[in-house]
């Protein structure tokens, strides 16, 4: 049987392990033992007895791959590297995802640690009066939704380096989106942003500063891509996203993938985007094998659903936005629905 080795088990790589592990000889290799649902980690820190609802171990759904829990250290086209072992693989899947400041992403970790975690920031957002949240899209405006709803005693601001918020959506949205906030009382700062931080105080770019309690980087992605450096240095893009082809496989190379965050391709990074990366791999590696033609990923708009909190939730597709409680009903679904598969 062949082997396939996939680097990290998020949203693609738990969907690739899981379809893959009766055909192949699969190997998962993640640094951390258990699968979450990223999307609703916001609702956790204001509601830390929800975490269990959204993390899984990978051995439960994992019942005949390979589990290796530790850090890829480097690849080439033949093995991957581990601290004590390398492994030779047939094919290669890589699926390391992207890094999000804490306590949104964490790597390195065991799921009750990760809880223990999260709980320790819902005591912090509790014990804070001022919350500054710094970046204001997808995920700065659901911290802030969820924190709001819960909790009625809290300063929250949020800068925003340009003059909307969540710039890469349509215009019904950012509207729908900024009424929503300011009739919330959210404090919405535009066209500033901090560039320096000294214990509770925050310094703009104009030279304005402001005292918090406590503060959210909500900036943006890095992929993880340091072990690929030494050998692959070339398929990188500045932004350290790796260039693939239209089959998604690494460019020049037929049996290394690359799915979901890390993959260089024109679109949102979303959690339903890399299983649909995912899906297209699977069936590649399966065609490779089969001496079949392979399927092209074809990017396109897809609902996109966002919760501002428990009751209230908004939901975009191409032109169109729906804000109440349809969309926040529908992202529990979705939670649901991912979960009872990793289960
Ligand atoms: C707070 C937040 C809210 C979000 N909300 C939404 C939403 O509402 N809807 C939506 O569709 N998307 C949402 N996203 C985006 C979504 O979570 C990502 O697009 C998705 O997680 C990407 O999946 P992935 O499989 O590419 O990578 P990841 O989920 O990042 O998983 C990668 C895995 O690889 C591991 N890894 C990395 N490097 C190594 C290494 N060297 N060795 C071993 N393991 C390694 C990581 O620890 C991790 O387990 C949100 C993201 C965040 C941070």
């Amino acid at each position: 049987m062949k082997t396939i080795i996939i680097i990290g088990g998020g949203f693609a790589g738990a969907k690739c392990a899981k379809d893959l592990q009766n055909k192949f000889n699969v190997i998962l290799i993640d640094n951390k033992n258990y699968f979450e649902f990223t999307p609703s980690v916001l609702r956790v820190l204001v509601h830390p007895e929800h975490a269990n609802k959204i993390e899984s171990l990978h051995k439960n759904y994992l019942k005949k791959a390979e589990i290796i829990i530790e850090n890829v250290k480097e690849i080439d086209k033949e093995y991957v590297y581990l601290k004590n072992k390398k492994i030779k693989f047939d094919y290669l899947i890589i699926t390391s995802g992207s890094q999000y400041k804490l306590p949104f992403k964490q790597k390195n970790c065991i799921m009750n640690m990760r809880s223990h975690n999260l709980k320790k920031y819902n005591s912090k957002i509790k014990d804070s009066k001022k919350i500054l949240i710094i970046g204001g899209g997808v995920v700065g405006v659901e911290i802030a939704s969820e924190i709001v709803e819960k909790y009625n005693n809290k300063n929250i601001t949020i800068v925003q380096n340009n003059n909307e918020l969540m710039p890469r959506n349509n215009n019904k949205t950012k509207e729908n989106i900024k009424t929503y906030l300011e009739k919330n009382n959210i404090k919405l700062i535009f066209n500033n942003k901090i560039i320096d931080s000294k214990n509770n105080t925050y310094y703009f770019n104009d030279g304005k500063k402001i005292n918090t309690d406590l503060a959210f980087y909500c900036t943006g992605i890095k992929p993880n891509y340091d072990f690929m450096k030494k050998t692959f240095s070339k398929y990188i893009n500045k932004n350290h996203f790796v260039d693939v082809n239209e089959y998604l496989q690494l460019k020049d190379h037929k049996n290394i993938f690359i799915g979901g965050d890390i993959a260089n391709i024109n679109e949102e990074k979303l959690a339903q985007n890399a299983e649909k990366h995912a899906e297209i791999i699977c069936k590649n590696i399966i065609n490779l094998e089969k001496n079949k033609l392979l399927k092209k990923y074809k990017s396109k708009k897809r609902i996109m659903v966002i919760s501002l909190g428990e009751k209230i939730g908004i939901a975009e597709y191409k032109k169109y936005s729906l804000i109440g409680k349809i969309p926040a009903i529908m992202k529990k679904f979705i939670e649901y629905k991912t979960m009872k598969n990793y289960k």
